[in-house]
């Protein structure tokens, strides 16, 4: 049986959407988007999860749903062929997430790695595992995983295109689906993960050179930020702590600027912008032997950023003129896909043998059963 292919991704509104997101999943959505051959392509804005770690900010998460929109809109995603919706529109979500709870122990969720980091990353305890999980955490926070089953199982998708750091969720989710299936019968649909196939793209570092870009460290480059704001972020990019005079042998490796340039440069920019070279190999050999100084490198990055970004930009632009029109925009994908929630939520009690007042059969077996 060839399988309908039925797509879903989201991001949270904590802030406004970087080249992070940009590289690790909505260039991705975008391709896949302008390929077709789905059946359904569903992107939404995460604001109960959100909620989960800024429920005490919910200004926070209200101003940043219409930011992410137009991130959306501006990268070209397009309402005629994606549903976009808001994750809190959709009460179908919380239900099932209610089921799912039975399914998932307390142990697995401590196992969760990606769960650990951002429990340690916003405070919620202190370092090592057992004050990690102590009783400052939030239950909704340490829960979300079993919240995003619910978002991916919902609409029965079969592809989840996502950073490295969602590979945990997605794993957790195909356990929840076959526990499902195993005690309730086949109900629920197995997600993919869609990694990006770049490598600097599974987890695009801060311009900081940590970890990983996220809205919540302020290492950021945002798609919405004008050329002369990138600029200043590129200029203070970290890039090799060693290489103090230009003479200076340089790294490539934990480099910010060349892991940038792994992720956004083609062989094509080096025609249009630095022809004193044949590719990217060519530069990072000029770099690793010494002589070629950061300025020069980075000027080439910002040169193919605004290259990529510049479009975006003016879409924004174009967008920002008529926000109600976003708004009525993710009001329609939300009753879309609350609908298709809905059908799902409604196999799920079936399965559950929690759909009384549809099943006759078992009125009937009741009544026989009180009148002998
Ligand atoms: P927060 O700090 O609030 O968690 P975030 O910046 O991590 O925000 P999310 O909304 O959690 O963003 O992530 C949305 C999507 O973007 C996910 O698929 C995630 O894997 C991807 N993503 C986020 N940051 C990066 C990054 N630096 N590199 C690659 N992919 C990323
Ligand atoms: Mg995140």
């Amino acid at each position: 049986m060839a399988e309908k292919r039925i797509i879903l991704t989201g991001d949270r509104p904590t802030g406004r959407l970087h080249i992070g997101h940009y590289v690790g999943s909505l260039r991705n959505r975008v391709a896949i988007q302008n390929a077709g051959g789905f059946e359904r392509m569903f992107v939404f804005i995460a604001d109960a999860q959100a909620l989960t770690d800024n429920f005490d900010n919910p200004e926070k998460v209200r101003q940043n749903i219409i930011e992410v929109a137009l991130d959306y809109l501006s990268v070209g995603l397009d309402p005629s062929k994606v549903t976009l919706f808001i994750q809190s529109q959709i009460p179908e979500l919380t239900e099932l997430a209610f089921y799912y709870m039975n399914l998932v122990t307390v142990a697995r969720l401590q196992r969760n790695p990606t769960v650990k980091t951002e429990i340690a990353m916003r405070g919620f305890g202190a370092d090592g595992e057992e004050a990690a999980f102590g009783s400052g955490l939030p239950v909704g926070f340490f829960t979300y995983p079993i919240s995003q089953a619910a978002d991916i199982t919902a609409f029965k998708a079969t592809e989840v295109p996502v950073g490295e750091d969602q590979k945990p969720m997605i794993e957790q989710t195909v356990e929840i689906v076959r526990a499902f299936n195993r005690i309730y019968g086949e109900t629920l649909v197995e997600p993919k993960v869609v990694l990006p196939s770049n490598a600097a793209c599974l987890r695009l570092p801060g311009t900081d050179g940590k970890a990983k870009m996220s809205k919540s460290l302020g290492n950021c480059i945002y798609l919405s930020d004008t050329a002369e704001q990138m600029h200043k972020s590129v200029m203070s990019m970290y890039t090799d702590p060693l290489h103090i005079n230009v003479s200076d042998p340089g790294h490539v490796e934990g480099n910010t600027v060349f892991t940038y340039l792994d992720a956004f440069c083609r062989p094509e920019h080096f025609g249009r912008y630095w022809p004193d070279y044949a590719d990217l190999d060519e530069l990072k050999a000029h770099y690793t032997r010494g002589g070629l100084g950061d300025v020069k490198v980075k000027k080439f990055l910002e040169k193919i950023l605004n290259e990529e970004l510049d479009p975006i930009r003016a879409r924004r632009k174009e967008f920002e003129k008529d926000i109600p029109a976003v708004y009525e925009m993710l009001k329609k994908g939300s009753e879309a896909a609350r609908e298709a929630a809905a059908a799902t939520l409604d196999d799920v009690k079936r399965s559950m043998k929690i759909n009384y007042f549809e099943d006759k059969a078992l009125m009937e077996e009741q009544a026989r059963r009180f009148s002998e």
